[in-house]
C-alpha cells in the first residue's frame, strides 16, 4: 500500500482539534512535499523525519514522490508536533510496520535527528479532547508528554522513547508499548503558609477574607513591609482544587509547556514582571498562545509594582476579572482560554514608598505623589480604595484630579 493515515491533534486555543496525517508515496521525481496549512517548523519536520529514519537503521523511500497531507488544510499546524505521525505514516505506506496497528492509536511527538521522541506542549489538552470526543483510541506519546496525559481518567495512554520502540510495537506481533503511570496528588504542603509570619494581623485578617470570598486584592504600603511575602502565602489559603478544576489548570499550563507534575493539583501562583506587555498578560500572538491570566487558572495572580504596569496591560485585565475568560481574536482565527484567577497587587503608596509610614519620612512632592496615585493608571475600581487611603493620611489629592476621579470620566 503506498497510502496511509495517522491520527493526531492540533492545539487550538484549549480545544485540540482532531488532524488527519495522510501519506502518499508516489513514483515520480523524488520530492518530499508537506501541505495543509503547516508552518516554518511542521515543513522542517521533513528533515528531521529523514534524518530519523535513517539514523534509526529504518528505510527511508528516497526515490520516491511523497506527499504528507494534514487534514483539515484550513486549521493551523504549528511545532514539531507531527514529527512522530509523519514518519509513522512514511513507515506505513511503505509496509515497513502495521497500518491497522497504527490506526488504533492518536499520537504526537518531536523527533531528534537520532530518532528520540521529545515531548510536546499540550499533552494534557490532547487527552483531554480525546476523552472529550470519545476515547476510542489510544494515546500515543513521548515519555516527557505521556506522564501529564495519563491524569486524564479513562484513556491508555502509552509512551515511546525511541522511534524505533514505535515502530517495533508496531509490527503485526509486537508488543505493546508500555502504559504511562497516572500521578498521585502533590501534597499541599511544601507551600508556603501564613503561620511562617509573626505579626502583621491587619493584613492576615485581610488575606483569610479575600480567600473566604474569592475577592481581589490590593496591598498598600512601604517597601519591605512584607507585601509581596503576604501575597505569595493567599495560594495556600485557598480550598484545594477538584480533580476537573486542577485539568483545567494543569492543560493551560501544558499547552505553554510549563506545567511540573511535582505541583499537579496545587494552585498557580503567577507574579509577571512590571515589564510585562499586555499580550504577555492577557495572551495573544498567532497562533494565539494564553498569558499570565491563564496561566493563573483557579489560582492567584500577584502583580507587584501595579502602577509601573503599562496601562494597556492593566486595561486588558478587565474585561477577563468580570468574565472569567479571554477570547484571543486574531485576523485568521479566534481562540479563548479560561482565566478564573484572583488578582492580588501590591504598590507603594508614593514614588519613594514612604508615604505615611511613621518611621521615614516621604520625600516626594505632593505633585509627585498625585501624579503616582491619579496620573497612573490605577483606575475606577481602585480609586475608592486609595481616596479613603489618602484621608486617613489626611492628605487632599489636587483638585481637578479629584474631580476626575470621583466624577464621571473627563475623557470620553
Ligand atoms: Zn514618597
Amino acid at each position: 500500500m503506498s497510502l496511509a493515515t495517522v491520527y493526531s491533534r492540533a492545539l487550538d486555543g484549549l480545544a485540540a482539534a482532531p488532524v488527519t496525517v495522510e501519506v502518499h508515496l508516489a513514483n515520480g521525481l523524488p520530492s518530499f512535499t508537506v501541505v495543509g496549512l503547516a508552518d516554518t517548523e511542521v515543513k522542517e519536520a521533513r528533515e528531521r523525519v529523514r534524518a530519523a529514519l535513517q539514523n534509526s537503521g529504518l528505510s527511508f523511500p528516497a526515490n520516491k514522490r511523497i506527499t504528507v497531507n494534514l487534514a483539515p488544510a484550513d486549521l493551523p499546524k504549528e511545532g514539531g508536533r507531527f514529527d512522530l505521525p509523519m514518519a509513522l505514516g512514511l513507515l506505513a505506506a511503505n509496509g515497513q510496520i502495521d497500518a491497522a496497528r497504527l490506526a488504533r492509536f492518536e499520537c504526537a511527538g518531536e523527533l531528534s535527528l537520532a530518532g528520540e521522541v521529545r515531548a510536546v506542549r499540550g499533552a494534557l489538552a490532547m487527552a483531554l479532547a480525546l476523552r472529550q470526543d470519545g476515547g476510542e483510541r489510544e494515546l500515543l506519546l513521548p515519555e516527557a508528554s505521556a506522564a501529564e496525559a495519563a491524569l486524564v481518567d479513562g484513556l491508555v495512554v502509552r509512551q515511546a522513547r525511541h522511534l524505533l520502540d514505535v515502530v517495533a510495537a508496531l509490527q503485526p506481533d509486537g508488543e505493546a508499548l508500555p502504559r504511562a503511570a497516572a500521578l498521585t496528588r502533590a501534597a499541599a504542603c511544601g507551600q508556603p503558609d501564613l503561620a511562617d509570619i509573626k505579626g502583621q494581623a491587619g493584613p492576615k485578617r485581610a488575606l483569610e477574607i479575600a480567600a473566604a470570598g474569592g475577592h481581589s486584592l490590593l496591598l498598600v504600603g512601604p517597601p519591605g513591609t512584607g507585601k509581596s511575602m503576604l501575597a505569595r502565602r493567599l495560594s495556600a489559603l485557598l480550598p484545594a482544587l477538584d480533580d476537573e478544576a486542577a485539568l483545567e489548570s494543569a492543560a493551560v499550563l501544558s499547552l505553554a509547556g510549563q506545567f511540573d507534575i511535582a505541583r499537579w493539583g496545587q494552585r498557580p501562583l503567577r507574579s509577571p514582571h512590571h515589564s510585562a506587555s499586555s499580550v504577555a498578560l492577557v495572551g495573544g500572538g498567532s497562533p494565539p498562545r494564553p498569558g499570565e491570566i491563564s496561566l493563573a487558572q483557579h489560582g492567584v495572580l500577584f502583580l507587584d509594582e501595579l502602577p509601573e504596569f503599562p496601562r494597556a496591560a492593566l486595561e486588558a485585565l478587565r474585561e477577563p476579572l468580570e468574565t472569567g475568560r479571554i477570547l484571543i481574536s486574531r485576523a485568521a482565527r479566534q481562540a479563548e482560554f479560561p482565566a478564573r484567577f484572583q488578582l492580588v497587587a501590591a504598590m507603594n503608596p508614593c514614588p519613594c514608598g514612604h508615604l505615611g509610614s511613621p518611621l521615614k519620612a516621604c520625600r516626594c512632592s505632593p505633585d509627585q505623589v498625585s501624579r503616582y496615585l491619579w496620573g497612573s493608571k490605577v483606575r475606577a475600581p481602585l480609586s475608592k480604595l486609595l481616596r479613603q487611603l489618602l484621608q486617613s493620611w489626611r492628605l487632599q489629592p489636587p483638585r481637578d484630579a479629584w474631580t476626575d476621579f470621583t466624577g464621571s470620566c473627563q475623557r470620553c
